[in-house]
């Protein structure tokens, strides 16, 4: 049985360093990270999500910002609005949240923010920088999940990887990150044979697919340690109790909101693993860190101050 991978310590000890220098910089410049929100039309999760991010980073002392556009804008004049964004003095970090209404390209529309105020690090600009081992913004998922191995001292240099999803926000910049670290790195996607096979040969196993409970623990070679980045809701009653069991939580959770939140790994897998990440819990708390250690990077960078 291993050990519960929990993203609450250093995720908080994240954010308590961000403050800490937030309040340094208010005190000693007068001046403090800016970071602005885009979310475009009313995808209920989206609103939750940027919600959260907008809280944690006044908790910092981040000045934060949604902006909310109506979900028919076009491309034109959202990417007009971010370069308006781009060229604001108080404004370090622009993030727009996806998904976008189907009219609209993510990638066209990411490529409008200027590289440096880029806190999701997805402009390709920041992405060929990770590539090449380069410095610039990354992903903020991917980063937090290096810094959770790392905070467990659990050594990714000629460890075999294995991540499941090829996603540009999660799968393909961890893939890159761990490479960066010396891993042996496979990826696989829906079209890999023997998802199994490859996953079993896996020290340190990454499920990124959005199903939920996929990944079973005979997946898992004993003493692996697995990271669930998925994030999913899961309606079915008699299903959460065969992978949870009695658990109050998540009946209360069912109960009330119809769902309760599960991960890509079947929570059982625990069981063969050295380590695993909980979800909720786990890595999605580092995410939202992450993106306040990258407004306040993205703030020094642009006063050319030490990263
Ligand atoms: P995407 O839908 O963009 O990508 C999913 C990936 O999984 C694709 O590469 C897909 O393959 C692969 N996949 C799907 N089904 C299978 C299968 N049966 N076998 C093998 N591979 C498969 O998802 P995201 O990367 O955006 O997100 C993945 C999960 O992580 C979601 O649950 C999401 O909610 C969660 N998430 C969590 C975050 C956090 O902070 N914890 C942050 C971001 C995401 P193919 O490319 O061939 O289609």
């Amino acid at each position: 049985m291993g050990v519960w991978l929990e993203g609450r310590t250093l995720a908080e000890k994240i954010k308590e360093e961000v403050k800490e220098e937030v309040v340094h910089f208010r005190r000693t410049a007068n001046e403090v990270p800016g970071l602005v929100g885009i979310l475009v039309g009313e995808n209920r999760s989206s609103q939750i999500y940027l919600r959260s991010k907008e809280k944690t980073s006044q908790a910092l002392g981040i000045a934060s910002q949604v902006l909310t556009l109506p979900a028919e804008i076009d491309s034109r004049t959202l990417k007009a609005q971010i370069e308006e964004l781009n060229r604001r003095e108080d404004v370090d970090g622009i993030l727009v949240q996806l998904p976008l209404p189907s009219h609209l390209k993510a990638h066209d529309i990411i490529c409008a923010i200027s590289p440096g105020k880029d806190v999701d690090g997805f402009h390709p600009f920041n992405l060929g920088s990770l590539l090449a081992n380069e410095e610039g913004l990354k992903p903020c998922t991917p980063m937090g999940i290096i810094e959770l191995l790392k905070f467990n001292q659990i050594p990714l240099e000629g460890r075999e990887v294995v991540v499941i999803g090829r996603s540009l926000i999660v799968g393909k910049p961890l893939a890159a990150m761990m490479t960066n670290e010396n891993a042996t790195v496979t990826i696989c996607h829906s079209k890999t044979k023997s998802l199994a096979g490859v996953a079993e040969r896996a020290d340190i196993l990454v499920a990124a697919m959005g199903k939920p409970a996929f990944v079973k623990p005979e997946f898992i070679k004993e003493g692996a340690v697995v990271i669930d980045v998925g994030i999913n809701q899961l309606t079915d009653a008699a299903k959460a109790r065969e992978l949870f069991g009695e658990d109050e939580k998540r009946e209360k959770d069912l109960a009330d909101k119809g769902y309760t939140v599960v991960g890509d790994v079947d929570p059982r897998a625990i069981e063969r693993a050295a380590g695993m990440t909980p979800v909720p819990g786990g890595v999605g708390l580092l995410t939202v860190a992450m993106l306040m250690k990258n407004t306040l990077v993205a703030f020094k960078r642009r006063r050319h101050l030490e990263p």
